[in-house]
């Protein structure tokens, strides 16, 4: 079969719920969008499920169903990604932790679980403590990532990550931190239990002593002496999407979430510094990059992904959600201008709703569009919501979208003969 290829740009929680603000209609109703009214016409269009009606995802579970997954099969815990977030090569059997620098006092009560959101000098902190030999041998691995938060990995053969971990929780400071506890009946969850604690108290003696911890002290700052941590997980195999369809993929993002879980899935990742996954990010850098991946590296499908309309959304900021709308169609403008919709299908979907009233991610379908040359079109020619709803994808899966964009590229298997 002829290949072609596809570019999938994602808007982080773009879909939302009719807002007051905006005159009862949603940030993309009320957005002008005359580009991806453009691509509405040129295609298919609906509100598509994450999952399933009414069913609430994180970012990671979102992106894992766009790229054609399910997470009920390959999705192991935050643990694990965030170390694939820091580019740490994760072996079978090893037990990943999310982390975070934290402040706390001899009797290891919790002053600030972010260790005033420490920025400068957790390489160096991570690098005191990566390497570390545990009394029973277990390697401990530890890199550090945006602000305070670290990634954490405990390697040795049986260990297991059903345990609980030191983090006390997001309430208010002031608590000590949990001793780890086995949470099924196993010598092996005995052990990582043991050996999360023993590496809680050892990196506390180094971490208290280290040079960037006197000057902070000096500073009167708060010092990042011990590493707390949470979601404990060991990595399930994730068939790579290279090898299942025999496709060359890419994504293009700042967030380091959304980067890591496509590492995860055998895409390359491309960033660059002006990639902020905020507001202020690049998005014309982004495109370019988009388009340089398609029309100069002969990748095959290309996603290309946008996080500050679910920072809109959290922020209850409709107005600005809309404006980041309007800017994001903007740069899809310069990407009709140099890539051939024959050619190249463009589609546009979000990982779920991040509705501004709700200030949290919602189970409500996400705005979708594929289209392209050969698309067959419905009758929808404007980006909403609302409009969506008459369209040909509504009600569909993330899972539906991403087979019909392997289907239109020429990257599926024929069922029988
Ligand atoms: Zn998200």
């Amino acid at each position: 079969m002829r290949k072609k290829q596809g570019l999938l740009i994602i808007l982080d929680g773009l879909g939302d719920r009719p807002n007051q603000e905006l005159n009862g209609m949603t940030p993309l109703e009320s957005a002008k969008t005359p580009n991806l009214d453009y691509l509405a016409s040129r295609g298919m269009c609906g509100n598509v499920y994450p999952i399933s009606p009414g069913i609430r995802v994180g970012t990671d579970v979102g992106h894992l169903h766009i790229f054609g997954y399910d997470s009920n099969e390959v999705y192991s815990g935050r643990g694990p990604l965030e170390a694939a977030s820091a580019g740490m090569e994760l072996m079978p059997g090893d037990v990943a932790f999310r982390g975070n620098f934290a402040t706390i006092e001899e009797d290891y009560t919790v002053v600030d679980r972010r260790a005033g959101r420490i920025r400068e000098g957790t390489n160096e902190l991570a690098a005191a403590i990566s390497g570390l030999i545990l009394s029973d041998g277990t390697q401990v691995f530890a890199k550090e990532l945006t602000e305070h938060r670290v990634a954490i990995i405990l390697r040795n053969k049986d260990l297991s990550d059903k345990i609980s971990c030191t983090d006390p929780g997001t309430a208010e400071e002031g608590k000590k931190l949990d001793i780890p506890r086995p949470l099924e009946n196993t010598s092996s969850a005995e052990k990582t239990a043991k050996n999360l604690w023993e590496f809680t108290m050892r990196s506390y003696k180094i971490l208290k002593e280290h040079p960037v911890n006197k000057q902070r002290h000096a500073q009167g700052l708060q010092m990042a002496n011990a590493i707390i941590t949470r979601g404990a997980g060991q990595q399930k195999h994730i068939p790579s999407i290279k090898h299942i369809y025999n496709i060359k993929a890419a994504c293009v993002a700042g967030d380091l979430t959304v980067g890591g879980i496509a590492k995860l899935v055998g895409m390359d990742y491309f960033t660059h510094e002006s990639f902020t996954g905020s507001f202020d990010t690049n998005l014309l850098g982004k495109a370019e990059m988009a388009v340089e991946l398609l029309n100069e590296k002969n990748y095959d499908w290309v996603v290309m992904h946008v996080k500050a309309t679910d920072l809109a959304g959290h922020d209850n900021l409709p107005a600005v959600k809309k404006e980041m709308i309007e800017k994001v169609d903007g740069v899809i403008g310069h990407i009709l201008s140099k890539i051939d919709l024959n050619e190249c299908y463009i589609s546009f979907t979000a990982d779920h709703s991040t509705p501004c009233e709700a200030r949290d991610h919602t189970g409500d379908g996400v705005p979708t569009i594929i289209a392209g040359g050969d698309v067959r079109k419905d009758s929808v020619t404007s980006a909403g919501e609302a409009q969506f709803m008459a369209g040909s994808l509504n009600n569909l899966t993330a899972n539906d979208i991403f087979m019909m964009q392997m289907d239109l590229l020429g990257f599926t298997e024929k069922v029988g003969s």
